[in-house]
C-alpha cells in the first residue's frame, strides 16, 4: 500500500475515533441536561398532564396517602379512597425543594397542615393570598405564619384570584380550586397538573413578579 493511502487510511480513523468521542459526550451531556439533581432519568423525563375535578364525595385522610405512619385510625373519618384530593396531597407531598402556592383563599387545615410538614423537611413554602381572606372564618394563615412559613398579601381592594402553586420549580398545578373545605366536598372546581417547562416558567416568572410585588416594603397598609 501506498503512503498516500496509509495516511488517508490514518485519517479516516482519526475521524472516526473523534465522531465517537463527540457522540458519546453529547450523550452525557443530554442526559445530564435532562436530569434535576436527585432524580431518575426517567423520572425527570416523563411527562405530566392530569386534570383533578371537584367535590369530591368525601374528605381524603392525609395521613393515609402521604403521612409518613399511614392511619391506624379505625373510626377515622376521613376516606382512604383515592380521590381529587388525595392525588393533589401526593402532588405537593412529593416536593424535594420548594412549593410556591398562589391562592386566593386558604381554609383547608389538611393541606395547611401538609405545608407545613414540608416545611419542617427544609422544603422551602411560600404562600400568596389574598389580603381580605387571611382573617375568614377557618383561614390558615396565621397558623401558617406562625409556623415560620412566609405568607405575603396583595394589600389591595381589588383580589389576588389565582389558584396556582409551583412544585419544585417544574410542576404546575392550576385552576379554579380554592383551599377550603367547600371546593373540595361542593363546588364544581378543576386543577390540571402539568410539568410542561414553558408553561411552568410562565407561571414562575409570574410568581416573583407577585413576591416582589407583595413584598411588605413595597406595598404600604390599607
Ligand atoms: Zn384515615
Amino acid at each position: 500500500m501506498s503512503s498516500g493511502w496509509i495516511k488517508v487510511g490514518g485519517v479516516a480513523l482519526a475521524c472516526g475515533l473523534v465522531s465517537e468521542v463527540v457522540y458519546f459526550l453529547y450523550k452525557r451531556y443530554r442526559k445530564r441536561g435532562w436530569q434535576y439533581k436527585g432524580q431518575s432519568e426517567s423520572e425527570s423525563r416523563k411527562e405530566i398532564e392530569e386534570v383533578l375535578f371537584f367535590p369530591d364525595s368525601q374528605v381524603a385522610c392525609r395521613n393515609y396517602f402521604v403521612g409518613d405512619h399511614g392511619c391506624d385510625n379505625n373510626n377515622c373519618r376521613f376516606t382512604h379512597i383515592p380521590n381529587s384530593l388525595s392525588r393533589l396531597y401526593e402532588f405537593i407531598n412529593s416536593a424535594k425543594k420548594s412549593v410556591d402556592v398562589c391562592v386566593f383563599s386558604i381554609c383547608c387545615t389538611e393541606l395547611a397542615d401538609l405545608l407545613i410538614e414540608l416545611n419542617k423537611r427544609n422544603v422551602t413554602v411560600r404562600v400568596i393570598c389574598d389580603d381580605e381572606q387571611i382573617n375568614i372564618r377557618g383561614s390558615q394563615i396565621w397558623k401558617l405564619r406562625k409556623e415560620g412559613i412566609n405568607v405575603r398579601t396583595d394589600n389591595s381592594s381589588y383580589l389576588m384570584h389565582h389558584k396556582f402553586l409551583i412544585i419544585d420549580d417544574s410542576l404546575l398545578l392550576n385552576g379554579s380550586f380554592n383551599w377550603t373545605r367547600q371546593a373540595i366536598s361542593g363546588n364544581q372546581e378543576n386543577l390540571m397538573a402539568l410539568n410542561n417547562a414553558r408553561i411552568v416558567s410562565l407561571y414562575k416568572a409570574e410568581y416573583k413578579k407577585l413576591w416582589e410585588k407583595f413584598d411588605p416594603k413595597n406595598t404600604s397598609p390599607l
